[in-house]
């Protein structure tokens, strides 16, 4: 049988496949060598998917009160309680909370009926606990939430900075291709993280900074670049504002913040300030934050400043975790954006996109973002929500109030594949198709839009999300708005509003791109207008304010909103694990990922353990002012003094019992709304 193109539903590396399905349903699974973002590389995961396309688990029927239902009873209920909601409190009291994990498509259809139809922006999706901070640090210097780094970036910087991005485990084939690239031309790699991650062995330099000092540290390499005569005066000049604001509060700044040793500091400044051709890649470190989006233009303000950005081997790039957190930003998936990036709050940009979709209203103010979106799930404000390919009452922060407030919600929808801890709560579950089953698009972190091709069958009832959300549309009175026969004509009302958007000056244009060209769509960047093809962001000194200039901005470093002391004096990191992904409702169905580490842990120090009496692999109890969770004991001095890791992905009750995200509180960064995930307080005790 010929192989199907696709690509690997997990991280934001966007790795190409070649699938063959073997007429049995199942597949096997290689690396695609034409795909430019992995060139055949694949990690452990997309190498283990033909181990995830079975059944077990799956939900093949919709159900209703927990009741196989069919699905017309089942979205005549849905359609019936969303209208009931709006006509009763208004189109601010639904909402729908997304995910990374959804295809380009599902989310522009999404999209289009909350924001063009509905009339409410309470659209969010789980990639709010991932990259919102990139988000607006991008929005807030470049006027738009523009990447401008590439993987070929990484082919060809002499010092690539990771800032709290644990690459080897979590983009294990971009950390390949970086180290591919020192072998090639010694590229220097700086690591930045609390933890010693597995990053580190291809680090020539570890910097772990205090937990949440990351922008005292940015600030610092600031006022290097200007005292030792790095900064790119004559693009500063041309192309930027706020540099000497920027400055003077980077020098206000203390580095010691950092806790780094004085002599290690000094070498990550040397390099900096000498190094034309740096790239500062950060993740998850960075954005989950309080402060996240200061530490983003922290950075930014770095790369402004020295002109290191728009040109081949430099510039900032943030990675996204999710396989389509960048496709969900560019269709406008969260609560503060309109789809192809145009803004909520510019009338202009709000008409363009309703006379395009001739729409009988169109959300004119930012809704609820992730956590305030539960919040008023919980308090009655939000009356009818809809949860898709997300298991908010995991992995949300606070995740046991969540779980509350799914409970209290009058109606909850969940379009999923498997059953989770989230479809348990809901009044009506829908079945999804699953990676392997659907057909639409998804964008990595380098822009590169590639496609998702059907190589199984729809197992049971299973639906399309974009079909299920287009039914339900229908049912709701706007039927010829939603009436696309297949996703390849989403694509193409899609790419054709980006070309509007292209026309009011946007960053995200992909008007090029036509149904024709859908189904042999090979991975393409955007933007793919004649005039920007092949080009780069920023290199001509343009940006996407109004006066074409970035923004410079004066950062003050503050570190995470809870204090250790005495009653919870560990500060408590999260992560992910090289094997597993996410809440683990696919990768747990594969053996061989789960033999690399088989149950939740928690990583604490030698001394610390031995002060709590706690031993290797015995159990701990971890207590948060929100919660606690049984974990077992890792003793590693990987971790510093006064700090633990413990995974992310594992959801069981019973002891070790790994439900993390019960012991996070839902503090905020004020700006993007992103949780502050990495950064609780505990207390340890033997179990
Ligand atoms: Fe999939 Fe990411 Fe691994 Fe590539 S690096 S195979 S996209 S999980």
């Amino acid at each position: 049988m010929t192989a199907i193109r696709t690509t690997c539903p997990y991280c934001g590396t966007g790795c190409g496949l070649l699938v063959t399905p073997d007429g049995k349903g199942g597949i096997a699974v290689k690396g695609d060598p034409a795909h430019p973002a992995n060139l055949g590389r694949l990690c452990s995961k997309g190498t283990a998917l033909a181990e995830t396309v079975g059944l077990a688990g799956r939900i093949l029927a919709p159900q209703v009160g927990g009741q196989p239902a069919t699905w017309d009873s089942a979205l005549d209920l849905v359609a019936d309680r969303f209208r009931r909601a709006i006509a009763d409190h208004g189109p601010d009291s639904v909402a729908f909370y997304l995910s990374g994990q959804m295809l380009t498509e599902d989310y522009y259809v999404a999209n289009k009926l909350m924001k063009g139809f509905i009339g409410s922006a309470n659209v969010d999706t789980n990639s709010r606990l991932c990259m919102a901070s990139s988000v607006a640090g991008h929005r807030r210097a470049f006027g738009s939430d523009t990447v401008p780094g590439t993987y070929e970036d990484l082919d060809c910087a002499d010092l690539v900075v990771l800032v709290g991005s644990n690459l080897a485990w979590c983009h294990p084939v971009l950390y390949q291709r970086l180290a591919a690239a020192k072998v090639a031309r010694g590229t220097r790699v700086v690591v930045v993280d609390p933890r010693r991650t597995a990053t580190c062995d291809l680090a020539d330099l570890h910097l772990p900074l205090a937990p949440g000092s990351d922008a005292a540290l940015f600030n610092a390499a600031l006022v290097v670049l200007a005292d030792r005569g790095a900064v790119d005066a004559r693009f500063v000049a041309d192309h930027v504002t706020g540099f000497g604001a920027a400055l003077a509060e980077a020098r206000a700044s203390d580095p010691a913040l950092t806790g780094l040793p004085e002599a290690d500091l000094a070498t990550f400044l040397d390099w900096f300030s000498s190094t034309e051709k740096t790239v500062t890649v950060y993740s998850q470190g960075i954005n989950q934050s309080s402060s996240g989006t200061d530490k983003v233009n922290a950075i930014l303000n770095c790369h402004l400043a020295s002109g290191r950005i728009g040109r081949a081997g430099m510039g900032p790039f943030s990675v996204t975790g999710q396989p389509n957190a960048m496709g969900g930003r560019e269709v406008g998936g969260l609560a503060n954006m309109l789809a192809c990036h145009l803004d909520i709050e510019n009338p202009a940009h709000r008409a363009a996109v309703q006379g395009f979709w001739a729409s009988p209203t169109i959300a004119d103010k930012p809704g609820l973002k992730a956590v305030d979106m539960f919040s008023a799930a919980g308090s009655g404000r939000i009356r009818a929500l809809w949860i898709i390919h997300t298991n908010p009452a995991v992995s949300m922060p606070d995740a046991d109030r969540v779980a509350q407030a799914i409970r209290a919600c009058d109606f909850v929808v969940v379009s999923d594949i498997t059953a989770t801890d989230t479809t348990r709560l809901a009044d009506v579950v829908l079945p999804a198709t699953a990676w392997g089953e659907k057909s639409g698009t998804v964008t990595n972190s380098d822009r590169l839009i590639s496609r998702q091709r059907r190589a199984l069958p729809a197992p049971g009832q299973a639906r399309d999300d974009w079909r299920m959300i287009a039914d339900v549309a229908a049912r709701m009175g706007w039927g010829e708005a939603f009436a696309w026969p297949d996703a390849g004509a989403i694509f193409a009302e899609y790419a054709a509003l980006s070309g509007v958007a292209g026309g009011l000056g946007r960053d995200f244009d992909i008007s090029g791109l036509h149904q024709a060209d859908y189904d042999a769509l090979p991975p393409t960047r955007w933007p793919v207008s004649a005039a920007k093809q092949g080009g780069r962001f920023f290199g001509d000194g343009r940006f996407y304010t109004p006066d074409a200039r970035a923004r410079m901005l004066p950062i003050t470093p503050r570190l995470p909103e809870a204090r250790t002391g005495n009653r919870y004096p560990f500060r408590l990191n999260t992560g992910r694990i090289r094997d597993q992904w996410h809440t683990m409702t696919r990768t747990a169905l594969s053996p061989r990922l789960s033999q690399h580490i088989a149950e939740p842990f928690v990583e604490v120090h030698p001394e610390d353990a031995r002060d709590l009496g706690l031993a290797p692999a015995t159990l701990a109890r971890v207590t948060s002012p929100e919660g606690s969770a049984i974990l077992r004991v890792s003793i590693t001095d990987a971790v510093q003094r006064g700090q633990v890791f413990v995974p992310m992905h594992w959801t069981g009750d019973t002891a070790p019992s790994g439900r993390i995200d019960t012991l996070v509180a839902g503090v905020i960064d004020p700006v993007s709304g992103q949780p502050e995930s990495k950064a609780a307080v505990v207390a340890l005790q033997p179990f």
